[in-house]
């Protein structure tokens, strides 16, 4: 495959971009199984986000594999949740460069022994388990897309990289990434673009180049107790109150600017025959535009009882800001396009509710492009597996990015 080892050359013909673009595709065809096999690798060391010795465990592994690259590792430990690692690999091309972010996380939303009920397994085109697609697909894709890059750089510099390359993997993304945030964010702020490489989109493989903010928030209302029967009139229900507070907060619901408010869990009382004294109710909130945060923010924060005998108390704020559509994400999608073209595929592009690390990444304004994992279906339900035939030109397209960036 020595033909592939050649630096897209600048002022090439289209008819040479497509000729690289084919042998690109072709490499990482014939090592297909082997970008499966370091996906079960990192399947079969479980790592849910509350385990610390666990999610310590791939951390080590995964840390190994980048280091076997030659890439410099450094482990931010944390105390609660598992270490988080940053993986630093300098150019041998344009040193001054700034180097491209490779976000990702090794946590996993599965218990542990998930993996006995929900073994990683290759049936017909799918590969099964629990992180498969959310995401250490991605983690694969990340690795196998440098070793490529070394390989095909190998006569120009000497196996290094075209330019520098800084990889961060968190512990905690699938429980609201508090302690890994300043950590992100700081890398990004030096970095020239942010691939993140959680799951893509639709059985197509989308990017991803919007997601909404995400906030929580904790309204928790206080009545009186009384008995039910002797003393009705005593009691101030807080139960009722707070049915009435969630019929005025889900109408803060604006489905035209993409904002929603979800009140997702309840609980109050303590017995039929006593009036409640307390009741609470966990509200999530999702953003479209970074613009809509401190209005939806305030009409929280200024809920005020119905009923003045009760007490009402909100915690909770916006924790991630909407990925939005700036001009350059656009633009990172663009490029990521133009590749994907030459390897014989129209890469769509699509807007998502969820967040991920991305979202504090574009909200610094570093342009962003997430979803550049795994294709697949079912991230955190029982039939979450990714498309063993996406892989290569999944690999081909990371690869070619961090090129061009
Ligand atoms: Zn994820």
């Amino acid at each position: 495959m020595n033909s592939v080892s050649r630096k897209v050359p600048t002022h090439s013909s289209a008819e040479t971009q497509r000729r690289l673009a084919y042998f690109r595709l072709a490499y990482f065809k014939d090592r297909r199984d082997e970008i499966v096999s370091t996906i079960r690798e990192l399947v079969e060391i479980e790592s849910p986000s509350d385990n610390k010795a666990a999610v310590d465990r791939v951390a080590e592994a995964v840390a190994h594999k980048f280091s076997q690259l030659g890439g410099k590792v450094r482990v931010h430990p944390a105390k609660e949740f598992g270490n988080h690692l940053q993986v630093d690999f300098d150019s041998a091309g344009q040193a001054a460069d700034k180097p491209v972010l490779l976000l990702g996380h090794y946590d996993t939303v599965y218990p542990l022994g998930t993996l006995a009920s929900m073994p990683c397994r290759a049936v017909d085109n799918k590969l099964t388990g629990p992180g498969v697609l959310d995401m250490k697909s991605g983690i694969a894709l990340m690795l196998h897309a440098l070793a490529a890059l070394q390989d095909w750089h190998k006569e120009d510099w000497h196996g290094g990289l075209p330019r520098p390359v800084t990889v961060l993997l968190v512990s905690d993304e699938e429980v609201g990434s508090d302690s890994s945030r300043p950590i992100t964010e700081s890398l990004a702020k030096k970095a020239a673009a942010v691939l993140v490489l959680e799951p893509s989109y639709g059985s197509h493989g989308a990017v991803k180049t919007a997601r909404k903010g995400v906030g929580e928030y904790l309204v928790k209302v206080t009545g009186k107790a009384s008995h039910a029967g002797l003393d009705f009139q005593k009691g101030v229900n807080a139960i009722l109150e707070l049915a009435r507070q969630i019929e005025k907060i889900s109408g803060f619901t604006d489905l035209k600017k993409g904002l929603t408010v979800n009140v997702g869990i309840v609980s109050g009382g303590s017995r039929t025959n006593v009036v409640p004294a307390e009741a609470s109710a966990q509200v999530d909130v999702r953003i479209a535009r970074m613009k809509d945060a401190a209005g939806i923010d305030k009409k929280m924060r200024t809920l005020r009882p119905f009923n003045r005998k009760c007490k009402i108390e909100i915690t909770g704020g916006i924790n991630r800001p909407p990925m939005e559509r700036t001009a350059g994400v656009a633009a990172l999608y663009a490029q990521a396009a133009a590749i994907a073209r030459e390897l014989g595929w129209k890469l769509g592009e699509a807007a998502v509710g969820g967040g991920s690390d991305g979202n504090f990444t574009a909200g610094l304004g570093i342009p962003t492009l997430d979803g550049l994992g795994g294709a697949g279906d079912g991230a955190h339900a029982t039939h979450e597996h990714i498309l063993i035939s996406e892989l290569p030109r999944r690999a081909a397209l990371i690869a070619g990015l961090i090129e061009a960036v």
